[in-house]
């Protein structure tokens, strides 16, 4: 266990932003020269505006249609004079991620295998609610990842590069297109794709600017309109950049312990060497906003043999006492070549009750998409990383 005291000044939070930095995606200017108006924050777009010499409440115009009305042709702006439309049609595009595979599963859940420009790939899940008529989305926020958790499929693979802003939102976008989800809803209507979850491929706190800029743009409330608590980010975690995801955004958290001691920590999330279980903890009781209404979600994969005890359940309990907090515990999901198993029902079950005996929510969380390797922990992608 390090007994390093962690570093939180803004001097680690700007080293954590530089490293991550050098692996941004390339610009989103397209062959032709036109660039993409998605991801642009409004300030952006008054730039570009500004520079073809339009004034700036053509910003208000397009952020309705790009984002309420999720158009992507200037033609069908009626708003905006047809000459306009020409002159933004020369300059700009309203891109969505190429879906180069779509898969449904037999339980309804929908995977996507988006290509960006650069022809990179990740991949994004619609997980629809078993009972209700709406469900979340499950967006990616890396190529790969950098870290290599044991039971994860995308830790198998290196980290190729972080997602943009616009290949985030466009992950969103492009599943709506998918259900014909648009115009936006306005307040808290219900739709379908009612919810993100920030748990695809990918550490989003280890890039955390774009999937800041990304998940603004979403909660804008006259575009798509989600608001922050609908809206769950997971993270290994990267305590840093857990303080700075809780000033600035307030989504709900989600953080992935899997383990009670800091030994096994260590070997199934080996970032807990940098930043161990007390730390990510005591960056959980920071977290603003945490109360019973909106708890901090632990997610704890449940692997036979390795971290389902009883004496674990219960240092379970003992770590989290007085947070406001659930447990999701979640069947191991196995892939090509993982070296796991999941726990049995019985030790599931023994789990649960000690935790919830507690006064702690801990739902078994019923594995979707499985036949189109769907589920948490089996998204990965052939995109490799271009030697330079
Ligand atoms: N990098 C972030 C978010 C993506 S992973 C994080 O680690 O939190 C989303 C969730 O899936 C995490 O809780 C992760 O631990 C879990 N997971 C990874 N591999 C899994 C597997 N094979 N079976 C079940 N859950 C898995
Ligand atoms: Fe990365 Fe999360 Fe998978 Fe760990 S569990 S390798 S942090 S995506």
């Amino acid at each position: 266990m390090s007994s390093e005291v962690i570093d939180l000044t803004e001097g680690e939070r700007a080293r954590v932003l530089a490293k991550s930095a050098l692996f941004d995606p390339p610009d989103v200017v397209l062959a032709d020269g036109r660039r993409d108006l998605v991801g642009m924050d409004r300030a952006e777009l008054a730039a570009e505006m500004a520079a073809i010499g339009e004034p700036a409440f053509r910003v208000k115009q397009l952020w309705h249609w790009i984002y309420h009305q999720g158009v992507t042709d200037f033609a069908r702006m009626s708003t905006i004079a047809k000459p306009l439309q020409v002159r933004l049609a020369e300059r700009f595009v309203i891109g969505r991620p190429e879906a180069a595979v779509m898969q449904t599963s037999t339980d309804d859940t929908r995977k996507w295998l988006f290509r960006f420009r650069d022809g990179q790939e990740a991949e994004t899940v619609y997980i629809p609610d078993p009972v209700e008529d709406r469900g979340a989305v499950c967006i990616s926020s890396q190529v790969g990842c950098t870290l290599s958790c044991r039971f994860c499929h995308t830790g198998t693979q290196t980290l190729v590069r972080n997602l943009g802003a616009p290949e985030i939102v466009g992950q969103f976008m492009a599943a709506r297109d998918s259900y014909g989800e648009w115009p936006s809803p306005k307040g808290e209507t219900p739709r379908l794709l009612s919810t993100i979850v920030l748990m695809g491929m990918g550490e989003p706190l280890y890039n955390y600017l774009n999937v800041a800029k990304a998940m603004k743009i979403v909660m804008d409330g006259e575009g798509i309109g989600l608001s922050r608590r609908r809206i769950t980010l997971s993270t290994s975690g990267v305590v840093p950049m857990m303080d700075r995801c809780g000033e600035d955004l307030g989504v709900n958290l989600a953080v992935s312990l899997h383990a009670v001691r800091d030994d096994l920590r260590d070997e199934l999330v080996p970032l807990n060497r940098k930043y161990p279980i007390k730390e990510v903890l005591a960056a959980c009781r920071r977290y603003p906003g945490a109360s019973n209404a909106r708890r901090i979600t632990f997610e704890y994969i449940m692997l036979k043999g390795v971290n389902d005890s009883e004496a674990e359940a219960r240092e379970l309990v003992r770590l989290i006492a007085g947070l406001p907090a659930k447990v999701n515990l979640i069947p191991f999901n196995p892939w090509p070549g993982s070296r796991y198993e999941p726990s049995g029902k019985a030790a599931l079950e023994r789990f649960a009750r000690i935790v919830n005996d507690a006064g702690f929510a801990a739902p078994v969380r019923t594995p979707r998409g499985r036949d189109i390797l769907a589920a948490c922990g089996q998204l990965r992608t052939e995109s490799r990383r271009e030697r330079v």
